[in-house]
């Protein structure tokens, strides 16, 4: 997009997404894996970046697997990566096995009614359609139970009439690595694939997964929110680097007296003389309003505290520290980016760098760059 071919864009916040910092973070993904290939996770619209210039850059660094969870994704994202392994994470409802078939999705069997009727449905054109086979090991989320892995064992022939690409399972706590949840899974994991009456290639490793070390790489790893900045645990500087900036335009600035109220509820009271910027960010943007007297901007490379109330379309930030010449109407502050990161807002707001990103609001203009390695949006 041409920045100055529209007068209204000038008027509102924009977001930056920078798809070369997307690739950087696949390329320290794949350094860990050590010749472990990976797939990209574009769900929920790669994570609120955009799935459709998400993919095809993770494509050009030779990602050629992706996930997404919604059938609905996978029919949106066929065309962008025409020759990629689509993958639907949700299962396969009755009723959709000619879409998945159609726009040759590859669907995650989560149960065993799923697996017979997705051969059932080959059969019937004398085909063996692909499908990956998600055993559940502790999430108690999707994938094959106890219960159902057992009758597998005991039933010869229920994987056959499938094309299996790979073996999956999900970890629960991977974010923690001294949580003795990942060693119980990937032990079950382990166990279940020695028992698999066929080899297929397995995939175990979310973002945090990879972390975990190679026992958890086996032959495919899933990342989705280390691709997007996210950091796979809360310990160690985070390796990865964040690729959105949100800037919202200062719309006003005022001094107020000591003892003021700002905001709804005045739920924030100066304690001293102090300027309020006043910010076009707010909840319906994805600015959480639990970031209400918790979150701050960065402004001039100065963090300011973000006071009183985030309502919908505006927050309050005090600037009397930062420097004047910037903190004046029409000047842009970062609201969340590379020095303010989802991670460190969703601390602070009581969530999780997921939720942030995910909630990133359609109002901003959008703006798609592609920085080399040495020209970072920090
Ligand atoms: C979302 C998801 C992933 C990616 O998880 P991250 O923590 O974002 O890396 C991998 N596998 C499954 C089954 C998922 O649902």
């Amino acid at each position: 997009m041409n920045p100055s071919d529209s007068a209204a864009e000038a008027a509102v916040s924009r977001l930056t997404i920078d798809l070369g910092a997307v690739r950087r973070n696949y390329r320290r993904l794949l350094e860990r894996l050590g010749g472990v290939a990976c797939a990209g996770v574009v769900k929920a619209d790669g994570y609120g970046l955009g799935a459709e210039r998400v993919a095809p850059a993770l494509w050009a660094e030779g990602c050629r697997v992706f996930f997404v969870a919604t059938l609905d994704e996978a029919v949106r994202l066929r065309p962008v990566v025409p020759d990629a392994t689509v993958c639907c994470l949700n299962g396969l409802l009755p009723g959709t096995e000619a879409v998945f078939d159609e726009h040759r999705i590859v669907p995650v069997l989560n149960a065993l009614e799923q697996i017979a009727r997705w051969r059932t449905f080959g059969g019937r054109s004398g085909r063996q359609l692909p499908a990956i086979l998600h055993v559940d090991t502790g999430m108690n989320r999707l994938g094959l139970g106890d219960d159902e892995w057992t009758s597998v064992l005991e039933t010869p022939g229920v994987l056959d009439g499938i094309d299996w690409l790979y073996l999956i399972s999900h970890l629960a706590s991977a974010d923690d690595p001294d949580d003795p949840m990942n060693a119980r899974q990937l032990a079950g994991f382990q166990q279940i694939r020695q028992c698999l009456p066929r080899r297929m290639p397995a995939s175990f490793a979310n973002s945090s997964g990879i972390f975990l070390g190679s026992g958890y790489h086996f032959d495919l790893a899933r990342p989705g929110i280390a691709l997007y900045g996210g950091r796979p645990n809360a310990r160690g500087p985070n390796p990865l680097e964040c690729p959105i900036r949100i800037e919202g335009r200062i719309l006003q600035v005022r001094t107020v007296p000591a003892s003021t109220g700002v905001g709804y509820g005045s739920s924030w009271t100066s304690p001293r003389e102090s300027r309020i910027a006043t910010v076009a960010a707010g909840y319906a943007d994805g600015y959480l309003r639990s970031l209400s007297g918790v979150g701050t901007v960065a402004l001039g490379g100065r963090s300011c505290p973000v006071v009183g109330r985030v309502s919908m379309d505006l927050i309050t930030v005090d600037v009397t520290d930062a420097p004047p010449a910037g903190a004046t109407p029409g000047a842009f502050v970062e609201v969340l980016g590379p020095t303010v990161t989802p991670d460190d807002a969703a601390d602070v707001a009581g969530t999780i760098g997921y939720e942030l990103l995910t909630s990133l609001g359609r109002r901003y203009v959008r703006h798609y760059v592609e920085s080399p390695a040495d020209d970072r949006l920090a």
